[in-house]
């Protein structure tokens, strides 16, 4: 039965670093060349047609037939020259990939010859029959037509032999399907929220956009190891294995020398993802044992996310080159650290400001005052929101499990912000201020230096941290989309924009003077917001304590958690906004609940089939040996081995016990499971699955892993810890 497990470890042995052929050109001679990117646009479009396309760009306007068909000419065109057969829209469903469908260009010509075909309506449009992306009941499956439309904001690009187009997906009644739908509206509500607000300080100020720079974290484990572990193949994650003697207690693996196997798959993923067009700069080894991040510089939110959807599609493919599986869930390995994707998140306008960097002068440093505090105010009222959008099965086992960051959502500043806000707490007032104080307020926010060192390293533990010219939301998921996340975080603060413009503007209308009015409603705002403010360890006992006194939530069930989608909160920011509809809300409520009930239900099926069929077989087997030891004593050595074998008897108990255990507790899960699939209702089912089946996969991996302990190494039929996390 440990066939593969030996098998895969003896192949380890053997395996070297690929003979792989890195371009012999510099990156810039070889970055973006298979993205229709703008070198390539006016290379071969036409010059009407390039000023178009870019003018959409620019200001999102729509793209029409004629303008379509000059664009498909010019992009077949490249994509042939690039090697492309086929086209398909590239996708974002409600799962936790992308999707796509391939066209060939190929069709008939007229005179009955194949020819290569590629028009403006392929480009602007395709209808793949998707009936089975979970839509959470918007489409009926009478109706199940999906329409896909390209996103200009987005630019084209060629995996092997496909020419990508990224794109919405929506339904045949204009209901979103997709993240990518409402990520787009949110960038949309930010600019435009953001863009009023700034015209109190600066009229050119004419559009805001929102940025991503994402940190992707992932494991990497050998391939055979893995295929040995139908577990991690399943579900992504290890439902069982003891812990190794040895794992992050060192700390010898964070920022370590990159292992040589491992940094030829890096080099390989980068010079993939820099042909594509995608910035990656940073690389390292991370906390635990075979855990490893990726991060690019920062690009608009949008981008941003369709390259990170594309980087964690390319990582997986180029790992099997190398005889790796990437594990992009949140927590494969129980007992040490999992991974995350924190979002380095800012907006900046089209004057070159930085809307989150204090320091440059005082008309710059009243919008850093002004966009801070309302991201504060944003973050402390969507705290529930923010999380509904993050926390699903995979995420709960990071968030809230004792490991950063916690289920509690919180701002660290540092201390210099902080001294600055209660700075403005102190000084400003109701009554009128005198010119003296106002100055003396602005030089008091111009004496911030430029970068904000904190020199402590608490902000690592903090769910939302202000970093010098950023916030990192640090609470997203590995595996994530992270357009739920962006589009809750932009959506949030333009909602609170909106809300902090229209009391400014009321000020003003009382004859209250603009600056006072915006330092009026600032103080307020600080003093509001003032429980989101957390600088401290936000992993002590002691946080959640003074969390709970301070009145922030602290949700851990992912069903409870879902169900703030439905908030009064959540519509105001979604639907007031015009990001989601209510139907659409609800949609994504249903979908959500229903993808944690598959994933649980997945992971349930895969404990009982591998204890049931491979842990106890194998536990029985070496307690007969065992037992045939004990007999044999007592055969030669009569009453003397009464007292020899007292051991063996006691480890045969054990394993007696462990195996009843296990049994038991797996026919309790699959009762448990039962009667939760009979429930009709998802949002129930999802429920009972949290409280009546999850649970129980612990406690069936507690006795799995005292096993594990017990059982001949021989014959343990997984690979253990320490070989999926130390070989490589
Ligand atoms: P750390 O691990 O110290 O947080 P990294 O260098 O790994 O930092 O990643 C930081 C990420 O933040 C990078 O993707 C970087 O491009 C991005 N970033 C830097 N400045 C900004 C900004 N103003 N807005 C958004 N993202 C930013
Ligand atoms: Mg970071």
């Amino acid at each position: 039965m440990a066939q593969l497990r030996f098998n895969a470890l003896t192949n380890l042995l053997n395996k070297k670093v690929p003979d792989i052929k890195f371009p012999e050109k510099r990156v810039p001679e070889f970055y973006g060349e298979l993205v229709f990117n703008d070198e390539a646009m006016k290379k071969y479009l036409q010059t009407s047609v390039y000023k178009k396309v870019k003018e959409a760009i620019t200001n999102g306007a729509l793209i029409d037939r004629n303008l379509a068909d000059g664009v498909a000419a010019g992009m077949k065109a490249w994509a042939l020259d690039h090697g492309a057969v086929h086209f398909t829209h590239w996708f974002q469903p409600l799962t936790d990939g992308t999707a796509e469908k391939h066209d060939g260009f190929i069709n008939y010509g007229p005179d009955g010859k194949v020819i290569e075909e590629f028009a403006g309506k392929h480009l602007a449009q395709q209808e793949p029959d998707a009936s089975s992306f979970p839509n959470g009941g918007i489409r009926q499956t009478f109706e199940a037509r999906g329409y896909t439309a390209w996103d200009v904001s987005s630019p084209a690009f060629i995996v092997g032999s496909t020419l990508c187009i990224p794109t919405i997906f929506i339904s045949y009644t204009g209901d979103a399907l997709d993240y990518k739908t409402p990520l787009l509206k949110a960038l949309h509500a930010v600019d435009k929220a953001a863009v009023d607000v700034c015209q109190y300080f600066d009229k050119n100020i004419t559009k805001v956009y929102s940025y991503l720079g994402w940190e992707q974290e992932y494991f990497l484990v050998d391939d055979g190891l893995y295929m040995a572990r139908p577990d991690l193949m399943l579900t992504g994650r290890t439902l069982m294995g003891h812990a190794a003697a040895k794992d992050q207690q060192l700390d010898d693996h964070y920022f370590g020398s990159i292992p040589e196997r491992v940094a030829y798959f890096m080099r390989d993923l980068e010079v993939e993802c820099q042909r594509l067009g995608i910035p990656v700069k940073t690389r390292h080894n991370e906390v635990a044992p075979n855990q490893f991040e990726l991060a690019p510089i920062y690009e608009e939110a949008n981008l941003a996310n369709d390259h990170n959807l594309l980087v964690m599609d390319v990582m997986k493919r180029i790992a099997k080159h190398h005889g790796f599986e990437v594990l992009l869930h949140e927590k494969p390995f129980a007992g040490i650290n999992g991974s995350g994707k924190h979002n380095n998140w800012s907006l900046g306008t089209n004057t070159g400001i930085d809307l989150f960097a204090p320091g440059k002068n005082p008309k710059g440093n009243i919008l850093f005052l002004t966009f801070l505090v309302n991201t504060m105010a944003a973050v402390y009222h969507g705290q529930d929101l923010l999380r509904s959008m993050i926390l699903n099965a995979s995420n709960s086992h990071r968030l809230g499990a004792n490991e950063a960051p916690p289920a509690i959502m919180s701002i660290f500043l540092g201390t210099q912000v902080s001294a600055m806000l209660d700075n403005i707490v102190e000084k400003v007032s109701d009554s009128k201020m005198s010119p003296e104080e106002k100055t003396a307020l602005k030089l008091g926010i111009g004496r911030l230096p430029e970068i904000l060192i904190d020199n402590t390293d608490r902000n690592r533990t903090s769910p939302f941290a202000f970093t010098g010219d950023r916030f990192e939301f640090r609470a997203v998921g590995s595996s994530a989309n992270c357009a739920g996340a962006m589009t809750a975080v932009n959506a949030a603060v333009a909602d609170q924009l909106v809300r902090f413009k229209k009391d400014v503007d009321a000020l003003i209308d009382k004859g209250v003077k603009k600056d006072e009015a915006i330092f009026q409603e600032l103080r307020k705002l600080i003093i509001e917001c003032a429980p989101i403010h957390f600088d401290g360890n936000g992993y002590s006992d002691e946080w959640k304590a003074e969390a709970a006194r301070r009145g922030l939530t602290n949700i851990t069930s992912v069903p409870e958690s879902i169900d703030k989608m439905l908030s009064d909160h959540a519509k105001e920011v979604f639907v007031k906004q015009g990001i989601l509809t209510e139907r659409e809300l609800e949609a994504r409520h249903e979908v959500e609940m229903e993808k944690f009930v598959k994933k649980v239900q997945i992971e349930s099926r895969t404990m009982g089939d591998l204890v049931i069929n491979n842990i106890v077989p194998v536990a029985m087997e070496y307690q007969n040996i065992l037992i045939k030891n004990v007999k044999g004593m007592k055969e030669i050595m009569g009453d003397e081995a009464e007292a020899l074998t007292a051991n063996e008897k006691e480890l045969i108990r054990k394993i007696s016990n462990h195996v009843k255990e296990i049994r038991e507790k797996t026919q309790t899960m699959i009762n448990a499971r039962k009667a939760a699939n009979a429930i009709e209702d998802v949002r129930e089912k999802a429920y009972a699955y949290n409280n009546n089946v999850r649970p129980l996969l612990d406690d069936i991996r507690y006795h799995v892993d005292k096993l594990e302990l017990i059982v001949d190494n021989e014959m343990w039929p997984l690979p253990k810890y320490r070989e999926l996390l130390f070989t490589r």
